[in-house]
């Protein structure tokens, strides 16, 4: 193939535009020549770089590189249509929570109001026939866009992207949690997520490390945002090596009063969204394998995940042998239970040196919010297996057709941001009470379903010793039915200890 001078087309360059921007303002810039020929020469005049956006930086070194976010994909998919036909986009067009254009002040779109196409990706420009996302005429590029050009204003865009940029004062800052007990807790995700960019609630976690920046502005630069809450706690310097000590002397009635704090939430949730012949039940699924659970049991998904969840929590608190009895736990295991949340006592490292505790309050709130959402990790995953179940039925393919190992959902409740202020530590999230937000699938004659599957459960077995099956009722559930409940299930280990 014959090699030919690309013509860059940098006189259409504009501030923090795309890599999509600078390709298709290359295509404009070249008429009648294809992207694939375009594509070939650029590889030619620069073979060691294997990018075509790069190849055609590399072209014009004068330019700023402004894309900040090289590793996001298919930005062009939201545009707005007054940018486009000036040959503008920008990365930050991608992200929901910016409704309209900053400059323009006119909603984002996914489709040309023009032609009513989706955007072309850049392989379709060439072949699009719109002024204003195609490759537009040479006199639409002189009458229109370079005097369009040269009155765009994108004080805005750089707004917005030093918003994003905003450097935190906890760049070097880890936040972890305790050392767990068990060997599968190394394998656990901790419940909590840093929010990222492209999250609907970035823009309210990032507000408060942004001194520059008020609600106000973001309204005008068309930023939705949710004011998000927080928690605070002082923060007290330790030893590494006494980590280990704070958290042995902190495994204590506190831990389980957060227990039965949340256990009473969720159980309060459940009978919200259960018909009135629902009957809860917490049942050992010592016996329980997936296989089993899948081939005959049609089990109630509300009553496993509490007891699954209810297990998972108590084990480490009641018996110390937990660690390798856990082992036997077939179902848990099958099912990926080193991936549901972590949930425990936080704790900072910062520049992998100093260590710090928070509180006793902050740590209490902060395991009893662990808690909750990996109960809705637990519920959700249980929902997803069921469904598959239910689906490989219906169709008739069985049990080999059952993709059990289900991706976790994310929980918007999970995203937090956090930042250290005159020594003090501030955990930023969305919600009090995620619970609230949760709002599970409907499940057709949940209660009678749930009978037969007890009635089923008891035959089987008690006869093989499981002998936690324990009926509960959301009105009468108190520390009295916690604390009974505990010790059955302490009596119970003990008994398959010998
Ligand atoms: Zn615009
Ligand atoms: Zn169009
Ligand atoms: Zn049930």
């Amino acid at each position: 193939m014959k090699m030919f001078h690309v013509n860059t087309g940098q006189i259409f360059a504009q501030p923090y535009e795309s890599e999509y921007a600078i390709i298709r303002r290359c295509l404009v810039a070249n008429p009648g020549i294809p992207f694939t020929a375009i594509g070939s020469s650029l590889r030619m005049m620069d073979s060691k770089t294997e990018l075509i956006a790069d190849r055609l930086q590399n072209l014009q070194p004068s330019l700023p590189r402004t894309q900040p976010f090289k590793g996001l994909k298919f930005t062009y998919r939201r545009q707005c249509p007054k940018c486009a036909a000036l040959l503008y986009h920008t990365d930050l067009y991608i992200f929901e929570w910016l409704t309209h254009c900053p400059i323009h002040h006119i909603a984002l779109t996914k489709v040309c109001p023009c032609c009513h196409l989706p955007w072309p990706d850049r392989g379709a420009i060439a072949k699009r026939d719109c002024p204003t996302c195609g490759r537009l005429s040479f006199k639409q590029l002189c009458n229109f866009v370079i005097p369009g050009i040269q009155s765009m204003d994108y004080t805005p865009i750089e707004r917005i992207y030093s918003f994003i940029r905003h450097q935190k004062n906890t760049q070097n800052i880890r936040l972890d949690c305790f050392n767990p007990r068990t060997p599968f807790y190394d394998y656990v995700s901790p419940w909590w997520r840093f929010i990222k960019v492209d999250s609907l609630l970035f823009p309210g976690g990032q507000l408060p490390h942004c001194k520059g920046y008020i609600g106000a502005e973001l309204d005008a630069l068309h930023i939705k945002y949710r004011p998000m809450q927080y928690k605070s706690s002082p923060l007290y310097a330790c030893k590494k090596s006494h980590i280990d000590d704070i958290r042995r002397w902190q495994i204590d009635t506190n831990n389980l009063t957060c227990i039965y704090q949340a256990m009473k939430i969720i159980i309060h949730w459940i009978v919200r969204h259960t018909p009135g012949n629902h009957v809860l039940h917490i049942s050992e699924y010592f016996y329980l394998d997936l296989q089993y659970a899948i081939n005959k049991t049609n089990f109630c998904p509300y009553c496993t995940a509490l007891s699954l969840w209810f297990f998972d929590v108590l084990g480490p608190y009641l018996d110390p042998y937990f660690r390798e009895r856990r082992l036997l736990h077939k179902f848990l295991l099958e099912s990926g239970f080193g991936e549901f949340y972590r949930k425990d006592e936080p704790y900072l490292i910062v520049d992998d040196k100093n260590y710090y505790v928070m509180n006793k309050a902050f740590s209490t709130w902060f395991y009893q919010r662990g808690l909750i959402i990996s109960y809705m990790d637990i519920q959700q995953y249980i929902f997803q297996l069921d469904s598959e179940i239910r689906r490989s039925l219906s169709k008739g393919t069985g049990s080999s057709n059952i993709n059990y190992r289900i991706n976790r959902e994310l929980f918007t409740d999970q995203f937090c941001s956090f930042d250290i202020v005159n020594g003090r530590f501030k955990f930023y999230y969305a919600n009090e009470q995620p619970l609230n937000d949760y709002i599970p699938i409907k499940i057709p004659n949940l209660g009678a379903r749930c009978k037969a599957y007890h009635h089923r459960y008891s035959n089987f077995f008690i006869e093989n010793k499981a002998n936690v099956n324990v009926e509960l009722s959301a009105s009468n559930f108190s520390v009295g039915i916690f604390r009974s409940l505990t010790q059955e299930y302490r009596n119970h280990m003990e008994g398959l200890l010998k």
